[in-house]
């Protein structure tokens, strides 16, 4: 019998996000990626079918969508942090990341240099809460649904950097040759998945623990290779 409380019988109900690639996003229409992987792991583990639900993540990071039962476990690359850990409850850190920026013009490499420029971040996000409290004042900040549409701006050339986890942005630069990744800014971040506020220790548990298994079993470094070697 499975320890993990469940909204719908048989089933671990996840919330995600896209696109963020390489950690959730569609390939050929299925949604695939790390934390895809990991919240499989986890249903396994606990006898259930993993059912995916794409949502905001600005919902996903205040707590709405897991405290009012969309969905049982959140996996959307997001950073644990105090503010949040007030409305839900995180798992252990499973993924370190900080923040970066994307730019089309290789001489920018600092906000400093983005004064009287064009800056994109994504709503809700710990990239947007960086530029807020370090960007120079001259900055033009623009704020960006999903990283998809900040991510192609800067491409286009619509704006001229954009700030978001390096993981992701690495991975788009090493996609897209005419935009680079020019700085790290060292925010020292980690993921967490999670859980509604108080609402499920079970399953907290169980996430923590195939955390855990699959760093010591190897599995883990088998996803990281997965997911970004090459
Ligand atoms: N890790 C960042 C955060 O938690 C961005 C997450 C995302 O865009 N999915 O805010």
């Amino acid at each position: 019998e499975s320890g993990a409380n469940v909204i719908t019988e048989g089933t671990l109900t996840v919330c995600t996000s896209l696109p963020f690639k390489p950690f959730e996003f569609r390939q050929g229409g299925e949604v695939v990626g790390f934390d895809i992987d990991m919240a499989d792991r986890i249903a396994q583990a606990n006898d259930l079918e993993l059912e995916l639900v794409i949502t905001g993540f600005e919902g996903i990071q205040s707590g709405q969508a897991l405290n009012t039962n969309q969905c049982d476990m959140a996996a959307a690359g997001m950073t644990i942090t105090d503010e949040r850990a007030e409305v839900i409850d995180f798992s252990d850190g499973y993924f370190e990341a900080t923040q970066a920026l994307l730019t089309n013009d290789e001489s920018i490499t600092s906000l400093e240099d983005l004064d009287g420029k064009s800056l994109g971040v994504m709503t809700g996000t710990t990239g947007e809460i960086y530029v807020d409290e370090n960007a120079p004042d001259g900055v033009e900040v623009r704020v960006f649904e999903d990283l998809g549409l900040q991510s192609t701006a800067v491409k286009s050339g619509q704006i001229d950097a954009a700030v978001q986890d390096n993981g992701p942005l690495l991975d788009f630069a090493k996609d897209n040759p005419d935009v680079f990744v020019t700085a790290e800014f060292d925010t020292g971040e980690e993921y967490g998945f999670a859980v509604k506020k108080d609402g499920n220790d079970e399953l907290l548990d169980s996430i923590n623990t195939v955390i855990s298994e699959s760093r010591e079993d190897g599995s883990y470094d088998e996803l990281y290779e997965k997911w970004f070697g090459q």
